[in-house]
């Protein structure tokens, strides 16, 4: 460690002297800067040759069906925007409102002077919306998965986690320390196979360790649903609690829009419930649901949520319109369309020939394996200005290529045509009939 400071205070130092003739000390210098660079261009090359060298993409307009991706339109069929309330007039209100009246920062962190009205108001609005005692916000729903699993759990205990779980609970499971367990995708019977090793371990008494199983309610990647009773009825058995990611549920499936747990009348019995304030509710930030001590324990010991500054108030703003928007008739509408566009979709891609999982879900996977494979296809659907990107390694296994579709309630009836007569010309060369 001595070594390497001692190069980065020689060359600091270097670098405002003034150049020595002849002492070396510059292209010494020089030599560090070029071996960075070395390095750094041999890993992207490397990224180029797996194909999965991936780049940013300047979109010039706000969120919605259509985008300017790269000084195009192209018809947007890539978001997680399902309720289209990202650029939703009252959420961009609350957003101005919220900057005007509290500026736009929020100082400093939570615990010390950062803890806004409008952080509280948001908490209030969620923990009604949830049926829940309490909830608490991050900044992102990574923070959030980070801050609580490190929060509940330590090097005794044991983390359980759905082999295809989103990488913030992958993160947080191998930051928190415990011992770390995945379970087969979906799969009940492996899960009670890593509960029974949970629990077989020798403990000196059986609160001394304690399991958590964390899953996710819709899938971000491939839109399938986790088979939540089965799960809940293992973990109890087993004495673990369950954290449920419920960022692509919420807002969009049970009769208060609260998510799959409330579609399954399960909510009660999950201990920690987790999700976004940046998909269907068209935010940005993180949230736990839960009791009020859960929240007071997060609060306490949840380092994401610690050491970074609030959440800025337009944000917070713009999610708590959101989430009275989602309760509201308006709510209901936007979710009845979301759900009338994602039949409507399915049913036309079916018809151009790409296979499609039974589930229904606004995030629809077009499986297509080899990555090379995937960015062709996303390539071809670019150039007639149709964005649907190609997702691979290591946002998805090596091999498990796919594009990755979602519709929303934006979508119009012509825009589910032109994507399902783009999908046939690639898949046929023919336009649909
Ligand atoms: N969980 C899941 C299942 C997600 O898909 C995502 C975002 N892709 C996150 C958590 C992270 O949420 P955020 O984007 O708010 O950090």
């Amino acid at each position: 460690m001595a070594k390497v400071w001692g190069v980065v205070l020689w060359s600091v130092h270097d670098f405002y002297a003034t150049p020595d003739a002849g002492s070396g000390r510059m292209s010494g210098n020089y030599d560090v800067m070029s071996e960075f660079e070395n390095e750094m261009a041999s890993r992207l090359a490397q990224l180029r040759r797996e194909k999965l060298h991936r780049e940013l993409r300047r979109v010039r307009s706000p969120q919605g069906p259509r985008v300017i991706a790269d000084s195009r339109s192209v018809l947007n069929f890539s978001s997680n925007d399902y309720l289209g309330l990202a650029n939703h007039p009252a959420l961009r209100d609350a957003a101005a409102q919220a900057a005007a009246e509290w500026g736009a920062g929020s100082g400093a962190s939570r615990l010390i002077c950062g803890s806004l009205s409008i952080h509280h108001e948001l908490e209030e609005a969620l923990a009604g919306f949830k049926g829940t005692e309490a909830a608490l916000t991050f900044s992102t729903g990574y923070a959030t998965a980070l801050g609580t699993i490190g929060a509940l759990l330590g090097k005794d205990d044991v983390v359980i986690i759905d082999k295809l779980v989103h990488a913030s609970a992958v993160d947080a499971a191998r930051l928190c320390g415990a011992k770390l367990r995945v379970f087969a995708h979906n799969d009940p019977n492996d899960l009670e196979k890593k509960l029974k090793w949970a629990t077989s371990r020798s403990r000196p008494t059986p609160h001394a360790s304690r399991i958590v199983v964390v899953t996710e309610s819709i899938f971000s990647m491939d839109g399938d649903l986790a088979p939540l009773r089965e799960i809940i009825e293992l973990k109890d058995k087993y004495g673990a609690w369950l954290m449920l990611d419920e960022a692509h549920a919420t807002g969009l499936f049970g009769e208060k829009r609260r998510g799959l747990a409330e579609a399954c009348e399960l909510a009660h019995r999950i201990e920690i419930q987790m999700g976004t304030l940046g998909k269907a509710l068209g935010a940005a930030g993180g949230y736990v649901c839960g009791s009020c001590s859960l929240i007071d324990l997060l609060v306490n010991r949840a380092r994401s949520f610690i050491f970074s500054t609030a959440p800025v108030p337009a944000a917070s703003a713009a999610a708590k319109a959101a989430i009275h928007l989602v309760q509201s008739g308006e709510g209901e509408i936007l979710r009845a369309r979301l759900w009338q566009n994602v039949d409507h979709a399915k049913n036309t891609i079916i018809n151009t020939g790409w296979p499609l999982p039974p589930v229904r879900s606004p995030i629809i996977p077009l499986m297509v394996g080899e990555e090379s494979k995937a960015i062709q296809l996303a390539t071809a659907f670019r150039e007639q200005d149709l964005f649907i990107p190609a997702i691979r390694y290591p946002t998805v296994a090596r091999g498990a290529a796919r594009l990755r579709l979602t519709v929303t309630a934006a979508h119009s009836p012509d825009d589910i045509a032109t994507l399902g007569n783009i999908l046939h010309v690639t898949q046929h060369g023919t336009r649909n009939a």
